[in-house]
């Protein structure tokens, strides 16, 4: 049986699932059993060992800290019980980028999924692994982020803003929008966030929320003064819009570019201090780097 093949079989039968424990757990409990089998055969002088772990066998040679440690540290006392019974004898590890064409690979297959059907018991008592591991902490951090991810993304893709906001970035919840939202002055990226749920103070959101007596834009007295409007509509902001468009290309997906892109967000602020429509409230909207100058 290849060695990269026996992790498989080790991470079901002996480790569990993959909720308990990393994968790089079962490469390293593949390989110590694979030292205890080779140690076993005595009549072997040269054996060569083919592992598709780049990163065990990076830990061979220069062992982290790390949850695993302690494993490639068995890893190593194996290669050295082999050396030291039977100095002659020649270990040879090398990367094999796939499993494929690796003779007893389809056994080991087979041996894994008896496994996976729970026809296997826990623990092993050769190698140094007479029984169950404990449970590794990266991979109870990897699960828990994981369950975190996906129930942040039910909570937000069953809420009535998400059909809005999924027309600004069908993308979302999106990883990208917080980067782009990161790297900008907390004032900036309120007000960019504001501007893709609608929850912005425009006469649209304004009004509707009994604030002010009318919802229509008064700069241009043409419709109400939704994001929208705003941003690619009012008559009143043309000139301010051009300069934006060198930038974004305008239609349909203009919003989504222009909340979305970093790029483009840079272009939005301009637009926004120059309409000086939220010069009342926020101040000037300029992101630091961009001059008065340079907008000429
Ligand atoms: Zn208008």
């Amino acid at each position: 049986m290849s060695l990269s093949a026996v992790h498989n079989v080790l991470a079901l039968s002996i480790l569990g699932t993959e909720k308990e424990h990393t994968v790089f757990e079962g490469e390293c409990i593949g390989q110590i059993l694979g030292m205890e089998l080779i140690r076993r055969e005595l009549g072997i002088r040269t054996a060569t060992v083919g592992t598709d772990n780049q990163a065990g066998m990076q830990a061979l040679m220069n062992p982290g800290p790390g949850t695993g440690r302690y494993l490639v540290d068995q890893v190593i006392a194996g290669i050295e019980k082999i050396t030291r019974t039977r100095g002659e004898r020649q270990i040879r590890i090398y990367w094999t980028p796939a499993h494929e064409g690796i003779p007893g690979n389809e056994r080991a297959d087979r041996e894994a999924k008896r496994a996976a059907e729970g026809k296997e018991t826990r623990g092993i008592g050769i190698g140094g692994l007479a029984g169950p591991l404990p449970v590794s902490k990266a991979a109870i951090v990897r699960r828990q982020k994981k369950m975190l991810k996906k129930e942040a993304n039910d909570v937000f893709t069953k809420s009535p803003r998400y059909e809005r906001m999924k027309a600004i970035d069908p993308n979302l919840p999106s990883r990208k929008f917080y980067q782009t939202a990161k790297g900008l002055p907390r004032k900036h990226a309120a007000l960019l966030f504001q501007l893709r749920t609608g929850h912005c103070p425009l006469n649209a959101y304004l009004f509707r929320f009994k604030k002010i007596e009318s919802a229509q834009c008064q700069a241009c007295q043409q419709g109400d003064e939704t994001v929208k409007h705003f941003l690619l509509e009012c008559t009143a902001y043309r000139r301010h819009r051009a300069k934006m468009y060198e930038v974004v290309r305008p239609g349909p997906k203009a919003m989504q570019t222009l909340l979305s892109d970093p790029k483009a967000v840079r272009v939005l602020f301009i637009y926004i201090t120059d309409t000086k429509r939220f010069e009342e409230a926020l101040g000037d909207m300029l992101l630091h780097n961009e001059t008065r100058k340079e907008r000429k």
